[in-house]
């Protein structure tokens, strides 16, 4: 019995399980999509939160750019580029045997400054906030200040102090721990079993404590919250249920919306966005599709991308039941090479705030991310970790799939005028050597 049902009565209420369970590549779309303009004046989150968590990201980005100097050519301000990759648009049209008639573009947050991942939106910005709430009590800092005094002894010493835990399956692990450690905080990581050992050993060279555990993401943040609870002056970064961490991942649409003005790409009624993200616990897919829905409203269309052996995300949010089952519940192992998106269970904040805004979800295989992986590298020399290539099963879909047809065609969209972005989410600091045995996997 799950929830007090057999599995035989939730397959009869809810026939994609059957499909999740046979790991079958399943395509989902959210028959509860409403008006963003209704959905965001009923939302606990507010535009006026997002702006505010871009001006403390402003705020720090004096002292960011001092301590990490590979973010002074863009002053401090941690943002990734956007591709256009007409080579991989071609290849993926004659795989798929059809013109892909959208325009597709890539958002290398693969290769963000400092942590390398999508987690140096959300984690960065959580340890930062943490950071300045103690210095703006102490005294010792004002808002109106340049921060890059916080790089100095007298602030160390104070945050030393401090400690900081988080629960990761990896990149946000280094995140905090980068971040942390950086402004000098104590910080322990609580590694789950999925976790890369190049991350545990990058973490302790730099002073980080990494605990592992033989179990996956879920029990790695129990732990991680449990042990913070016994010290107060410990901080817990909860990744299922933080508003601030959630946050610091909406501020990317603030960005983008710049971007594609510069870049001169028009979005609107005619000319919609369509994003495909990458999803674990939901937080950082979930606060980026909450920023752009909120600065593009319906013109955006927003998708979550799972591993088939981790469909979290798609099980609680096409159920409703969200954090309430997981996907061990039903049988299915959470095991992927997708390391940054094995994640059984979903954040039920994430779920219940995105569960009107978000189009759909869908899974796709581990070789169709190795596969994604070998190729863009040889079309594209756009090196990506497994979990950061998901996204692009999602043009396919669109394009080219009965359900993603008949999408287009109730809100009467020409996919010429689409603008498709998949959301690339890790990669750049994968050590050589397991990127060529990626890359070699693909090519197999
Ligand atoms: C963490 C992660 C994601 C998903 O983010 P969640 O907040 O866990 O949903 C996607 N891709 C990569 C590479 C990640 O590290």
């Amino acid at each position: 019995m799950i929830l007090n049902k057999s599995l035989q009565e939730w397959k009869k209420e809810f026939p994609i399980i059957e499909d999740l369970i046979s790991l079958k590549e399943t395509f989902w779309i959210n028959n509860k999509l409403y008006s963003t303009d209704e959905v965001l004046k009923n939302s606990s989150i507010t535009m006026s939160e997002i702006l505010d968590a871009s001006k403390r990201l402003e705020r720090f980005a004096p002292y960011i750019s001092k301590v990490f100097p590979e973010t002074q050519k863009s002053n401090g301000i941690i943002e990734s580029k956007i591709e256009k990759i007409e080579n991989m648009k071609k290849v993926l049209s004659e795989k798929i045997e059809k013109n892909i008639e959208g325009t597709l573009l890539l958002k290398c947050d693969s290769h963000l400054p400092i942590s390398g991942s999508i987690k140096a939106r959300g984690g960065i910005y959580e340890v930062l906030k943490f950071a300045e709430d103690i210095a703006l009590k102490s005294g010792k800092l004002h808002l109106e200040d340049d921060y890059s005094i916080l790089a100095s002894d007298e602030f160390k010493k104070l945050f030393s102090e401090y400690s900081i835990g988080v629960g990761s399956t990896g990149n946000l692990g280094l995140s905090i721990g980068i971040m942390g450690a950086k402004l000098g905080f104590k910080v322990t990581v609580h590694m789950s079993a999925d976790a890369r050992q190049w991350k545990k050993d990058m973490l302790r060279s730099k002073g980080v404590i990494v605990k592992e555990y033989e179990d996956d993401y879920s029990k790695a943040v129990e732990m991680g919250r449990k042990e913070c609870l016994l010290d107060e002056k410990a901080y817990f970064v909860d990744d299922e249920n933080s508003k601030t961490l959630f946050l610091g991942y909406t501020v990317a649409a603030l960005r983008l919306k710049k971007q594609f003005e510069d870049m001169n790409i028009l979005i609107d009624k005619d000319h919609p966005l369509f994003v495909y993200l990458p999803c674990g616990v939901g937080g950082g897919p979930g606060g980026v599709m909450f920023g752009i829905k909120s600065l593009f409203g319906d013109n955006a269309h927003c998708f979550f991308a799972e591993p088939t052996h981790s469909p979290c995300m798609i099980l609680g949010l096409s159920t409703g039941y969200h954090d309430l089952v997981s996907v061990q519940d039903f049988g299915i192992d959470n095991k992927t090479c997708a390391d940054g998106l094995a994640v059984g269970r979903a954040s039920k904040f994430v779920g219940k705030t995105v569960e009107n805004l978000v189009s759909g979800s869908y899974t796709l295989s581990d070789e169709k991310m190795y596969r994604y992986l070998s190729t863009l590298a040889d079309v594209e020399k756009i090196f990506l970790e497994p979990s950061a290539l998901a996204g692009f099963k999602g043009v396919e879909l669109i394009e080219n799939s009965i359900l993603g047809k008949k999408y287009l065609e109730e809100k009467n969209i020409n996919p010429k005028n689409i603008t498709h972005l998949v959301w690339a989410t890790g990669g750049s600091m994968v050590p050589k050597e397991e990127m060529e045995k990626y890359y070699q996997k693909g090519k197999e």
